[in-house]
């Protein structure tokens, strides 16, 4: 097939696409596969964005492939609430025996990360019979209208959307003891000034904030928040849609706290658990997600046969691989070489992760956040044939996305890149 240059579809993509749906790259996709993509031009690039989170796998793992293919044979659509499928149920069970905690489970799909969240509150509603909702400032849970009320960040994703839907009230997020003080306060100061305790139906959360800096919640927090919920009878829900299926360094982030028996009442998933097929869910306790009623929860294509089939090999690869172990190795790899690098770029202020999820933050003499070098570095990175992204309120945080099938070498490679960026910026 001959292609377009990227030139001329980027005059295309303006004439015929808007501008809201904002484009990091000025290159377009041909080919991928694992951890490499190929433009419309032949360039090769490594990549350290996975599309957002969504390629824990990578591009095309044979299994995943395999699993899709023999779906396409068989039947690519039926809306699996006029006529269902097994394949649906056996990955609900599987959801419900890998997620953290052993209570009785229950799981619906759905598919795209800002649906589950959506339903997530919506079952909260209706176990709960409340309506408000406790999020955290800097989180992102997602662009669709009650799921940006629940984003913590105004520019780009609230401007001009405005009226948000009502009883959505943000804390500042807790990722050391000062900002965990700071939450208390709010949390405080809301049950005071805005609402009682007894109508607030959930707390979400990000176990690392993804979009908001790859910011890691403080241990103690998760506990505060757990104690607050049994407290109140607020309903504890973890965003795992970033986070999720290996990313850091567990199967799932609210793994790191199972073993002092801290668990959420409802957990949603999308992104890597079907490699890039749409799918995302609500994992949560049985009885709470049977609150709604028959019809209330569902969608058309929620739960497609085809990410439904993506998803079983994606776990199965998950464990056979052991990919949340070889994710920490990783990020362990990554997190050494980028501290090494800080007595010659004094702008990085910051390594951290949690397992594969590792970000670098950049930060002027003063203090105060660094965007521009941040971009520089993403540009020039860029030039070399390595895809990064930028996070955090400030836009001053680089995150790492590579997949946890990366081959070494390819890795390695990455790593070069990554410090010629940094040194020479
Ligand atoms: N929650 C979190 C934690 C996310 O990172 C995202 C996407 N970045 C979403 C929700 C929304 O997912 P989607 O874009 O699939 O709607």
């Amino acid at each position: 097939m001959k292609h377009s240059s990227n030139e001329a579809l980027l005059a295309r993509k303006a004439a015929a696409t808007p501008r809201g749906v904002g484009v990091m790259g000025n290159f377009f996709a041909d080919r991928a596969q694992n951890a490499e993509l190929w433009d419309v031009e032949g360039r090769r690039y490594i990549d350290f964005a996975g599309g957002i989170a969504v390629l824990n796998t990578g591009h095309r793992h044979p299994k995943v492939l395999a699993a899709v293919q023999a779906q396409l044979e068989r039947f690519t659509h039926t809306c699996y609430q006029i006529v269902p499928y097994e394949s649906y149920i056996a990955l609900a069970e599987k959801l419900n025996e890998i997620t953290p905690g052993s209570h009785a489970k229950k799981t619906a799909f759905f598919s795209t990360g800002a649906e589950a969240v959506e339903n997530a509150i919506k079952i909260a509603r209706a176990a709960t019979g409340r309506s408000g909702v406790i999020a955290f400032g800097g989180a992102f849970h997602g662009r669709s209208l009650y799921a940006v009320a629940l984003t913590g960040k105004v520019a780009p994703y609230k401007n001009a959307f405005g009226p948000m839907p009502a009883e959505v009230y943000h804390v500042p997020f807790p990722s050391d003891a000062e900002s965990l003080a700071e939450a208390r306060k709010g949390v405080e100061r809301l049950f005071k000034y805005d609402i009682e305790p007894s109508r607030v139906a959930a707390f979400i959360f990000e176990p690392v904030q993804g979009e908001g800096g790859f910011n890691i919640i403080h241990p103690e927090a998760v506990r505060w928040i757990r104690e607050l919920c049994n407290q109140h009878g607020i309903l504890m829900v973890a965003d795992e849609v970033q986070t999720g299926f290996g990313r850091t360094g567990k199967l799932f982030a609210m793994g790191h706290y199972e073993s002092q028996g801290i668990t959420p009442d409802l957990m949603t998933s999308a992104k890597s658990m079907a490699a890039g097929l749409n799918l995302s869910a609500v994992t949560g306790r049985a009885e709470v997600m049977d609150a709604p009623a028959p019809g209330g929860l569902g969608g058309t294509y929620a739960g497609n046969p085809l990410a439904v089939a993506a998803a079983h090999a994606v776990i199965d690869v998950m464990r056979d691989e052991k990919l949340p172990e070889r994710g920490q190795q990783l990020g362990d790899q990554l997190q050494t070489r980028l501290r090494s690098l800080q007595a010659r770029v004094p702008q990085l202020a910051d390594v951290r992760g949690q397992g594969a999820m590792v970000a670098a933050e950049f930060r002027h003499a003063d203090g105060r956040p660094d965007a521009d070098f941040t971009k520089a570095v993403q540009a020039r990175a860029l030039a070399q044939g390595l895809i990064l992204l930028t996070c955090g309120m400030d836009g001053n945080v680089l995150r790492f996305l590579f997949p946890l099938t990366i081959e070494q070498p390819v890795f390695g490679e990455a790593l070069v890149m990554l410090e010629t960026a940094l040194t020479a910026t």
